[in-house]
């Protein structure tokens, strides 16, 4: 069902006289450019009018020379720093505040991905507007579609502030192209670079294992697994088998039987692949807010009336550790 609310503000019909312009905020990492960010550029186009891409880092140069030659981008602003190079909001926000107070843009866009929730907030904030978070669908350049509660209900949200700040849910746009020819790029406006936050460092594991939020198959554990060993056993040798990335739920992940980066659902990731594999996972709501638009669902669980085979394709009642080990040696050969 869909509930229609409004976010009524102060400066009414701005926009309706201004032309549609929108600054989308360019996510990279290790000199590749973010999928997402190709995501959020279609989203970005469907709200008609220009879009300029705005790229930050220590040394942007070459990102933005792909980005100049996205389909739909029409101008490129880079920002040559050290202190973007590691997604710092408190240097972020303050450099697209200022873009958009100089160039006056209606819309701002980033993907919904950690780096992109971690900013856009706060630019809102700072601008004085609504924060328009998650955004699966753009029905006119104030009219927004996006999930709430857990994704069982989405709602029309109409937003009439002078400047729309949008995250977008990157799996439910097609991924931007690339064409022959490059828009132009140049500086962006100087910023304040306030010295609040400092970067210390990252852990971050090495995998060759697909990565969750770009995997086209994807195999999660639950609860049920009962410790790490087991999950790392059984999961990952299952995923192995079916050259898969691995997920969780977050029974799995607080019981400490695989790392927090690999949490589905509501306060995790949201993944949508050709293929979903919940392994002894009930299937709650949180859950599923972060894997139902996946192409295929299939699931193991012992119990036949677990909630989560009402949304799967395919469901194996069974015990995990007898049919998981079964189904792995299967597929190897
Ligand atoms: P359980 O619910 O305990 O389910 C385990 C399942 O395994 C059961 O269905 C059982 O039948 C089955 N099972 C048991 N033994 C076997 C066996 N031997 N073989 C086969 N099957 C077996 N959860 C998330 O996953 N992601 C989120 O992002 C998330 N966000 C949340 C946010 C909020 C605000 C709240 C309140 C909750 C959130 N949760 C989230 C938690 C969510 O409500 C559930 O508690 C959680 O998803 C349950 O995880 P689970 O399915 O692994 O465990």
């Amino acid at each position: 069902y869909k509930i229609c609310s409004s976010i009524s503000r102060r400066y009414a019909a701005t926009s309706a006289i201004q032309e549609i312009s929108t600054l989308l905020l360019v996510e990279h990492k290790d000199n590749a450019l973010a999928v997402s960010t190709l995501n959020a550029l279609t989203a970005a186009k469907k709200l008609g009018g220009s879009v300029t891409a705005l790229i930050a880092g220590e040394n942007p140069d070459s990102i933005a020379k792909t980005v100049s030659k996205l389909d739909g981008v029409s101008k490129v602003l880079v920002a040559k720093d050290k202190v973007y190079e590691h997604g710092l909001p408190e240097v972020y926000a303050p450099l697209l505040t200022t873009a958009q107070k100089k160039l006056n843009f209606t819309h701002l866009v980033a993907s919904h991905s950690a780096f992109g929730k971690n900013i856009l907030p706060r630019v809102a904030a700072l601008l004085d507007v609504a924060q328009i978070s998650d955004v699966i669908d753009i029905e006119s350049p104030e009219i927004f579609v996006r999930p709430i509660y857990a994704g069982n209900a989405i709602a029309k949200v109409k937003s009439i502030d002078p400047v729309k700040v949008l995250t977008i849910r990157s799996t439910t746009f097609p991924p931007a192209t690339t064409v022959d020819a490059e828009v132009s790029r140049e500086s962006a406006p100087d910023a304040e670079k306030p010295t609040l936050a400092e970067w210390v460092g990252e852990e971050i594991q090495k995998s060759d294992r697909p990565e969750l939020g770009s995997a086209k198959k994807v195999v999660s554990g639950g609860r049920a697994l009962k410790s790490r060993e087991n999950f790392d056993k059984l999961v990952y040798s299952l995923a192995d088998a079916l050259d898969a990335g691995v997920g969780g739920s977050r029974a799995a992940v607080d019981s400490g039987y695989c790392d927090n980066a690999l949490q589905v659902g509501q306060t995790g990731k949201v993944v949508a692949p050709e293929f979903y594999l919940a392994v002894g996972i009930s299937g709650a709501i949180q859950h599923v807010a972060g894997m139902k638009d996946s192409k295929v669902i299939a699931s193991i669980n012992n119990d036949p009336d677990a909630p989560i085979f009402q949304i799967s394709d395919f469901g194996l009642v069974a015990d995990l550790f007898t049919a998981v080990p079964e189904l792995t040696e299967k597929l190897k050969k």
